[in-house]
């Protein structure tokens, strides 16, 4: 195997911190605030409902436990539906399962590759049909673009069943100029350490329905009753943010502009210099939406490209370059093997196309103008090698 001249190796999507994460860090060492509560924490929600313009956030531990409070606030259990993105990453699917529920997957459709409409009207019609209408629609915003929220909530309102937005990947993302984490009843944002600003580990609740957050508070905290001796009448969690986290999470969050600008100008890098090429297609930006560009994703037509998807994953990775493959849909894994699932036609399923064909690049705001251009490069030898070769056997 060539061992790799370069040294450094270039991840998808590592931590970028600003620098000024330590001020808060030090400042709860200072008070001894070392607690999952305290004034980071407090300060970190009001600034996270500010910049995205809801009346109130709650920080978790994770955007797991976001969205497991938000099915818990709707009042999904055992034997409820739960209509979910299948091309997502699992998190957004798990928290279903943990409440007994039983998930069923939508597919994707091109323009946004997230929730098909179409795919979101045959489920509700059938789900009518049985007379078991879903409880909650969770709807993913993938790689920082968001789906067609206009088009999903009008189906939902049709039906009365209330969106879950799933905005881990999309923080500072925007459709048609209201931000991204805020059409649903409940909103979700993701802090962990390859997000787009990150608190290494850590997650964000968003609603206009301040009751309902302040019930979520409770059940964060072990659903604690108001009484000093510990009294209980229900079964809580223990999801609350650590104020030292919340405060590596301000000083990421006075950065998001400049974070999303630097990734849109990685992802109009690539595409400046790579969509020349046979074969590549760019992940689009709907009208009148503004995507993060979280991760440059794409698809590789390999007939045309000459190379395949995990062809140039493997001639990256021996580059010390790290890419990687687009999330596997979730009606394709094992573990959810016995769910349903319905695609964007009767048989054109798009999120199996771009788990086949798509391919993510690293996307760090943190990388250099020489990481990009090794990235480039590699890309570039790679495709024009393969199509000489393919052109000489053919001749
Ligand atoms: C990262 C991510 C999550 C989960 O967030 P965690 O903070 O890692 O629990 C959920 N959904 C999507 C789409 C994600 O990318």
């Amino acid at each position: 195997m060539s061992q790799s001249i370069y040294k450094k190796r270039i991840f998808l999507s590592s931590p970028h911190m600003s620098g000024n994460e330590q001020k808060y860090i030090n400042e709860a060492f200072a008070t001894n605030w070392i607690a999952p509560l305290g004034p980071n924490v407090d300060a970190f929600e009001a600034e996270i409902a500010q910049y995205v313009g809801v009346e109130e956030a709650v920080a978790v531990s994770s955007g797991t436990a976001a969205i497991h409070l938000a099915l818990l606030l709707l009042g999904v259990g055992k034997g409820d539906r739960v209509f979910c993105s299948s091309l997502t990453f699992i998190a957004s699917a798990n928290p279903i399962f943990y409440q007994g529920a039983e998930p069923v997957f939508i597919d994707s459709e091109p323009d946004t590759w997230n929730m098909s409409p179409q795919a979101l009207e045959r489920a509700f019609h059938d789900a009518v049909k049985d007379g078991n209408l879903p409880k909650a629609v969770i709807v993913v915003n993938l790689y920082g673009q968001s789906a067609k929220m206009e088009e999903i909530t009008d189906i939902c309102n049709q039906y009365g069943v209330p969106i879950i937005e799933d905005a881990a990947e999309s923080l500072g993302a925007k459709y048609k100029g209201k931000a991204s984490g805020t059409f649903g009843k409940y909103g979700i944002f993701s802090f962990n350490g390859n997000k787009i600003i990150t608190t290494s580990g850590g997650g964000m609740l968003v609603s206009n329905d301040r009751e309902a957050l302040q019930k979520a508070r409770f059940l964060a905290t072990q659903a604690r009753d108001a009484a000093p001796h510990y009294q209980h009448s229900q079964i809580g969690f223990n999801y609350r943010l650590s104020n030292i986290l919340a405060g590596i999470g301000r000083a990421q969050l006075e950065v998001l502009e400049e974070r999303i600008a630097a990734r849109r100008a990685i992802f109009q890098r690539y595409f400046n210099e790579l969509s020349n090429l046979p074969g590549l297609t760019f992940m689009p930006e709907l009208t009148n939406t503004f995507s993060n560009r979280w991760l440059t994703a794409l698809t590789i037509n390999k007939n045309q490209a000459g190379i395949s998807v995990s062809e140039l994953i493997e001639v990256l990775s021996q580059q010390n370059i790290e890419a990687r493959p687009v999330w596997k849909p979730l009606h394709l894994q094992p573990v959810f093997k016995d769910s349903k699932y319905y695609p964007h036609k009767l048989h054109e399923s798009v999120s199996e196309a771009l788990f086949n064909n798509g391919l993510c690049l690293p996307s760090g705001s943190n990388m250099t103008e020489d990481d990009l251009d090794r990235v480039i490069h590699h890309i570039r030898q790679s495709v024009i090698k393969r199509k000489e070769r393919a052109n000489m056997i053919n001749t």
